[in-house]
């Protein structure tokens, strides 16, 4: 078993829906204090940390915690959850999934009712069923009984999924996107720990990206990097179904540097760093126009501009339960992350 696996797991069971950030933020607080100068929580929720360097510049790494999920809208009279979706889940991907509904009394499992074969037509077994029309069935036979237990409205809700170990070094999850930069991250602060670094290194595990790259807009504005490499997931495309060019990236063939997506161009000098870095250490990497969006747009716009080149996992199933990285990937990612901000000088 690979030695990242039980911080992967405690990751992905720490919730922190979009918003609702505050125990996954604790726990990455409690997992980075003892190697780090500074660390707070700021008004949003982001957690921010610091290590002194020599001063040659300052240079962010940055990680979303927040994972899509739900949220609690209405209690209906029998006591069913309706929910609204935070993030972007798909609706194809909903029924028939175990959730966790986080109350002030504490964690309240439930499952999301699917109508079953018998009570259905041949068509309507074909149509997506939207999320106005999903219930999470608690166990509760009224209103009452659900609020008794402490639901109430605007309760968040996750996925309620463990992690599988797959066929050689690849495992299976949820909230991969992000935890699995978070864990990248976590892992370069350690084992840049005493080490001689010259840059001053920032760090933010920020909240809502998912929503919007909110907490990213703040977290870069007040660390004031000159420099920046967002670590997150990226859509691999190597399963059936993608249309071809959809994008070349891959699992199991390295990080990926996301020279462009749909809403931002990378800079020349962290990209090159990175490029330079890997075929200096051997790692190997997949150069890439990526679909979706990370911190860095935000992060590059920030006062005067930040130089931003994000670093990415390949993923696939992106936002849904079942999401899938190689081990391999992840430690590639650590190992070209730190290797290349041991370079700036
Ligand atoms: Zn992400």
């Amino acid at each position: 078993m690979s030695e990242l696996i039980p911080l992967i797991k405690e990751l992905i069971s720490t919730p922190g829906v979009s918003g609702f950030e505050t125990e996954i933020a604790q726990l990455i607080v409690s997992k980075i204090e003892n190697y780090v100068d500074e660390v707070k929580v700021d008004r949003l929720g982001n957690v921010l940390a610091q290590v002194q360097g020599k001063g040659a510049a300052r240079v962010l790494v940055d990680a979303h915690m927040d994972e899509v999920g739900l949220i609690v809208k209405a209690i209906d009279d029998k006591g069913f959850i309706r929910f609204e979706v935070l993030g972007g889940i798909d609706n194809r991907v909903l029924p028939a999934q175990r959730v966790i509904i986080h109350t002030r009394k504490g964690k309240i499992k439930g499952s999301i009712g699917v109508i079953p074969p018998h009570f259905t037509t041949g068509k309507e077994r074909d149509r997506v069923i939207p999320a106005e029309n999903l219930f999470i069935d608690i166990g509760a036979s009224s209103r009452e009984e659900a609020m008794e237990a402490g639901v109430r409205v605007v309760d968040p809700i996750t996925l309620h999924r463990g992690l599988d170990e797959l066929l050689g070094s690849r495992i299976c999850g949820k909230a991969f996107d992000d935890r699995i930069g978070c864990l990248v991250v976590i892992e370069c602060i350690k084992r840049l720990k005493d080490q001689e670094i010259a840059a001053d290194l920032l760090y933010s595990f920020t909240v809502e990206e998912e929503r919007g790259l909110r907490g990213a807009t703040v977290s870069a504005y007040s660390l004031k990097p000159e420099m920046a490499f967002p670590i997150d997931t990226t859509g691999a495309a190597d399963f059936p179904g993608v249309k071809p060019y959809t994008t070349t990236i891959e699992l199991g063939k390295g990080p990926v540097i996301r020279a462009v997506d749909v809403r931002f161009v990378s800079d020349r000098q962290p990209r090159e760093l990175l490029i330079e870095t890997a075929e200096k250490m051997n790692i190997p990497y997949q150069l890439a126009v990526a679909m979706g969006s990370t911190d860095g747009a935000a992060v590059q716009l920030s006062r005067e501009g930040v130089a931003t080149c994000p670093l990415c996992v390949p993923l696939r199933y992106t936002h849904s339960p079942v999401e899938v990285v190689d081990l391999r990937d992840v430690e590639n990612t650590i190992k070209l992350l730190t290797e290349t901000l041991k370079t700036i000088t």
